[in-house]
């Protein structure tokens, strides 16, 4: 059983009013408990662009009340929390029953314009009764790159949880070698889980099941409520934003590592961040988790996964939707729909306004020689966007990037002219490729520095990264070695599921 012996004060925390929507559901989904306090938490980072979405004034980071709040020592007043149940799929297996081993949701507060709620959830807070074997603890170096790269990932537009802050202690816990223990805040509307749902479909309770599936609906997609089976609507809108979630991740390069169905979002946001990385060397079969020998969750796995998780999820919603070929016609249209953004993103990459007969051969061999000469996914698209029509030379810091020039010089002849068959203006399709290419992502050197210098106790790189990444599309000269290639030492960096 896990340390319930925490505090008795409770935190009159000044400007949030905490609510318990998902705590109203039966006893049978989650089990209530208190955080286990960390001894001596400190800020490691507060996270002003977060704080606003609750309207929280960035000057609370540093008092002592908020360190203790987000560090699970004390209580919000209102504050009911909970660890969730859920099971899944890991790794293609059925895994059983898994829940909220180390996160512990506090409840929900309004967003800062009143439209919606948000939920503020803890991680590493503690063991809870879904903690197996673990501690129930998150080290500072996953704490990190959860925290960075969830910003980085909502700077660039992709629906993801958010993260408020990380609150360090200097607890040891014990991974490969003894690590430092952290805390961060996580925010969404949600973080029901496709294995959520799954739970309640193979403990064969089919009532439960509805509840959960009545509760997400009207919550969060009350617009399907009048739909002629509402179940089916949700199973189809789940898929779809699942497909444009794939779609947003592959034109970016990103890559999430665990893919299990306890790991995908029902609301569609990229959740649960772990062994993550961004595509650098072009290799559509990069496996970024060390942990996945197979590669069942490499790069170019990631969109047919991502279907395959929406069919676990059809499966557990089949009760509730009634027929097989009900819950097939829900998920039909994940495959165009993915496609169909796919597209439209790496015509937008690209900086093409038009689709043509063509385009997609020359998609492929562009991939096909970033893939030969390792091109970095990033600089590549990013020094596309410098690409002039009628100056061939413009084309030289885009050519360095590759080891088969000829082949490259093939290709971009290619491109010039489909750029030229729709009068493409260089000057306009630079600016419009700039926001759709970006300068900046979270290179796993970028977050490895960031980490030691953290361990070193000097956290001023966490935030420096974090502003930079929250701006993703800017030139910012002034920070252009965080754009850089990765540097040698940092090919053997290795990141796993043990975190
Ligand atoms: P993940 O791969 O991080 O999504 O975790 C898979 C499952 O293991 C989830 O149920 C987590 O809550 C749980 N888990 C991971 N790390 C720990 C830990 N240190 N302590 C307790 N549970 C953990
Ligand atoms: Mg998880």
């Amino acid at each position: 059983m896990p340390d319930v012996a925490a505090k008795t004060i409770e935190s009159t925390f000044p400007q949030l009013t905490v609510e318990n929507g998902f705590a109203a559901l039966p006893p049978e989904f989650y089990t209530r408990l208190m955080p286990t306090p960390v001894p001596a938490p400190y800020l490691v980072d507060g996270n002003d662009t977060a704080s606003a979405l609750i309207g929280l004034d960035p000057a609370a980071f540093s008092s002592r009340q908020f360190i203790d709040v987000f560090s699970g020592n004390q209580l919000m007043a209102g504050s009911q929390p909970l660890s969730a149940v859920y099971s899944g799929h890991q790794f293609g297996q059925w895994a059983g029953q898994l829940g909220d081993g180390r996160a512990i949701l506090l409840g929900d507060v309004p967003s800062h314009d009143g439209t919606h709620r948000i939920e503020l959830q803890l991680k590493g807070a503690g063991a809870t009764p879904y903690s197996r074997m673990g501690d129930g603890r998150a080290v500072l170096r996953s704490s990190i790159r959860e925290y960075l790269c969830s910003e980085a990932m909502a700077a660039l537009g992709i629906p993801t949880s958010r993260a408020l802050s990380v609150i360090g202690s200097d607890q040891l816990v014990m991974r490969e070698t003894p690590e430092t223990t952290a805390v961060v805040t996580r925010m969404a509307p949600s973080f029901v889980r496709f294995g959520s749902f799954e739970h309640w479909f193979y403990n064969k309770k089919h009532n439960s099941l509805k509840i959960l599936a009545d509760y997400v609906i009207a919550q969060f997609y009350p617009e399907l409520k009048a739909t002629e089976n509402p179940y089916q609507a949700f199973l189809a809108e789940v898929s779809k934003r699942t497909a444009h979630l794939m779609a947003d991740w592959q034109a970016v390069g990103f890559m999430h590592g665990v893919m299990n169905t306890d790991n995908m979002s029902i609301l569609g946001l990229t959740l649960d961040y772990g062994p993550f990385g961004f595509m650098e060397a072009f290799d559509p079969g990069h496996i970024c988790n060390h942990t996945d020998q197979q590669g069942r969750y490499a790069y170019d796995m990631q969109p047919q996964i991502g279907h395959w998780n929406c069919y676990a999820l059809g499966q557990a919603l089949l009760p509730l939707i009634g027929s097989v070929e009900d819950t097939q016609d829900a998920l039909k249209d994940y495959q165009p729909q993915y496609v169909a953004r796919y597209d439209a993103l790496m015509h937008a990459k690209l900086g093409l306004q038009t689709v043509q007969h063509g385009d997609e051969q020359l998609f492929d061999a562009m991939f096909a020689l970033m893939k030969t000469s390792h091109t970095d996914f990033t600089l590549f698209f990013r020094r596309l966007g410098d690409f002039q029509i009628s100056d061939p030379l413009s084309d030289s810091p885009l050519r360095d990037l590759f080891i088969d020039t000829a082949g490259f010089d093939t290709w971009s002849l290619q491109y010039r002219a489909r750029l030229k068959a729709e009068h493409s203006m260089d000057a306009s399709r630079r600016l419009a490729m700039q926001k759709t290419n970006p300068k900046y992502v979270l290179r796993n050197y970028l977050a490895q520095v960031a980490i030691e210098k953290a361990q070193n106790k000097d956290y001023s790189e966490i935030s420096k990264l974090r502003k930079i990444l929250q701006r993703p599309f800017d030139e910012q000269p002034e920070h252009a070695d965080y754009a850089a290639l990765p540097p040698d030492w940092a090919n053997g960096l290795e990141v796993s599921c043990s975190t």
